[in-house]
């Protein structure tokens, strides 16, 4: 089997990617913190896209990565899901 000389090419930056995703577009519900001391930080394991984070200053959402699956806030109390769009149907 012969080797082939593959072309050596910069990758991007650690995070480059995630960074450039943006779930906003897609989410139709995104989890709000309504009591960050109730939220159990097991919701960190469970999120998909890791992003929902607790630690001791409480939880935060990451918004570029969160798709509003809602796992988080069935998992957990302290988070609500609200719709991310109130404005009337079918206008943007
Ligand atoms: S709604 Fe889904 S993607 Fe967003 S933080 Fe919760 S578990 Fe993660």
């Amino acid at each position: 089997m012969a080797v082939k000389n593959l072309p050596i090419v910069p990758s991007g930056d650690p995070g480059a990617l995630v960074e450039a995703a943006n779930y906003a577009t897609w989410r139709i519900f995104r989890p709000v913190i309504t009591e960050s001391a109730k939220v159990n930080p097991i919701v960190t394991l469970y999120c998909p896209d890791g992003a929902i984070t607790v630690d001791e200053s409480g939880a935060e959402v990451n918004y570029k990565l969160c798709k509003g699956c809602g796992i988080c806030a069935k998992e957990s109390e302290g988070i609500q899901m609200v719709p991310e769009y109130t404005g009337p149907k079918g206008v943007f």
